[in-house]
């Protein structure tokens, strides 16, 4: 397949034209991905990639029910805002229908920030209280109320920043390197009564929390899974105080978490207030905000020109009828169990996996200079990961220290795929500890990028800007095409 601009000419164009903050994967040497399918991704060569990353074409990328569903709801009516329409109302049934009864009316948004900018309101005006509690960890968007209560975003660049008045961090719920650990039995007690005492403290200051929102499995956190009675003990004392409790499914919703729809009921609480966003459009921009009746209510008006619109809606269905008909509920059970208990067998022969963890198809592996110290392994992170990549196996990395490997992978992933993973994941951390215990190369970035610097460092660092008028000079066989070259040599190895 030829792709329209060489690689160069896309990178260039990236680095001169998308803002400098909108990050890539690998950074160094990052993918041209031109066409994707199932659970693979292929690049401009036709170098085919199994994909644990991208959560969003949850039952798979391109599935033809979805492709020929949207293709055909598009040459028939795309917006039409404000008008009845079958789509929108049969999809909200529809996806009411997977939801715990008192959660029964739907709001349709077009991002998962959007969801969450639009909880906070519904909560603020059923409660009338502005204020809420998130967690240290948490990651809820990129609009500006969201950025405010997403601490890990400004914790992982090791910025300072000034919480706003209205905003109350708490721990986040981990038992691996958290405040509280795995051998205390009583954690989820002792971490719900942080949020307590924020509680307290907030009235205090004669401040009164409106809402609690955290995600049922926290991923930027790295794939933390709330102890036991957690969420319990939470939803109870913000709901005592006159406050609501928002659960944030962008990541874990839509049965990502295997057996059941909704990560909520891993814990067996029911929310006030659902946000569910990423999966829910396998990768078309479609979000939802799902709640009571009297939340919804006590909003007096909310508009969205892209909000549940017809094509939106109609490929909602498909991806629920594709649920359905594919089961793939107890396949994310099945698969994310065979990937969780294959990762956990190897962790003997690997010092450097402290932590395993996760529910479904949520899967994440921590790792830690050694168990004893539990120092993060930052580096060792994002070499295994360029490793993998070189495997073509993309995985990602989370967490406030990025040294957590995690996959998210769609759900049609099978038991092969899972094998493949965690036998290549087994070889690769095997050869960068051998590696590590024998040269020190933590300590050698050199090693870690190969090639690297063969790419021109103003092209990696975004410096480089092009005049738009020479774009058609960028020609592919410019003999300088160093970085085509590197983008090439894992085939050439
Ligand atoms: N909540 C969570 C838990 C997320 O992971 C994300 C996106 N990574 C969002 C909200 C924001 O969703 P979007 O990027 O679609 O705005």
């Amino acid at each position: 397949e030829k792709s329209e601009v060489s690689y160069r000419q896309t990178l260039q164009m990236r680095k001169s034209f998308v803002g400098k903050s909108c990050r890539l994967h690998f950074e160094v040497s990052p993918l041209k991905i031109v066409r994707a399918s199932r659970q693979y991704l292929y690049d401009d060569t036709g170098q085919e990639y199994l994909d644990c990353i991208n959560n969003a074409s949850h039952v798979g990328h391109c599935h033809p029910h979805v492709v020929s569903v949207g293709q055909e709801q598009m040459s028939k009516l795309t917006c039409s805002y404000g008008f009845l329409n079958d789509q929108t109302a049969m999809y909200a049934k529809h996806l009411i229908s997977t939801l715990p009864e008192s959660l029964c009316v739907c709001f349709f948004v077009s991002s998962g920030s959007e969801g969450n900018d639009l909880a906070l309101r519904l909560a603020a005006s059923y409660t009338k209280k502005h204020d809420v509690i998130c967690l240290d960890e948490a990651y809820h968007g990129n609009l500006g109320n969201l950025v405010e209560i997403s601490p890990i975003t400004y914790k992982r660049l090791g910025l300072k920043h000034q919480l706003k008045e209205w905003v109350h961090v708490a721990p986040t719920p981990k038992t691996f390197r958290g405040k509280f650990g795995a051998d205390e039995p009583n954690s989820g007690q002792l971490y719900a009564n942080e949020v307590l005492k924020l509680i307290q403290k907030a009235k205090q200051n004669g401040r009164e929390i409106g809402a609690f929102i955290s995600e049922s499995i926290i991923s930027a956190g790295g794939i933390v899974v709330p102890p036991e009675n957690y969420f319990t003990h939470v939803y109870r004392y913000i709901r005592e105080n006159g406050g609501v409790c928002i659960a944030d499914e962008v990541q874990s919703g839509l049965g990502r978490c295997g057996e059941n729809y909704w990560g909520f009921q891993v814990h067996n609480v029911v929310p006030d207030i659902v946000t569910i966003g990423k999966p829910i459009g396998n990768g078309y921009p479609l979000s939802a905000v799902v709640t009571t009746k009297d939340i919804a209510d006590s909003l007096s008006i909310f508009s969205s020109t892209f909000g549940g619109n017809p094509l939106a809606c109609a490929i909602g269905r498909a991806v629920l009828e594709v649920i359905e008909n594919e089961k793939l509920l107890s396949s994310a059970k099945n698969v994310g169990k065979c990937l969780k208990d294959g990762f956990n067998e190897i962790r003997p022969k690997h010092p450097m996996i402290g932590d395993v963890r996760g529910v479904g198809m949520m899967v994440g592996i921590e790792l830690v200079m050694d168990r004893e110290n539990q120092k993060p392994a930052t580096e060792t992170a994002e070499i295994l990961a360029y490793r993998m990549k070189e495997k073509k196996i993309i995985v990602g990395i989370e967490g406030p220290d990025k040294n957590v490997i995690v996959l998210l992978p769609p759900l049609c992933f099978t038991i092969d795929n899972a094998r493949f993973v965690v036998q290549t994941f087994s070889e690769v951390l095997a050869s960068i500890e051998s590696e590590a215990a024998s040269v020190g190369l933590m300590n050698n970035k050199e090693a870690v990028w190969g090639h690297a610097e063969s790419v021109p460092m103003d092209v990696i660092t975004g410096q480089h800007s092009i005049n738009v008028s020479n774009l058609s000079d960028m020609d592919e066989d410019n003999d300088h095409d160093t970085v085509t070259k590197r983008a090439r040599y894992e085939e050439v190895d």
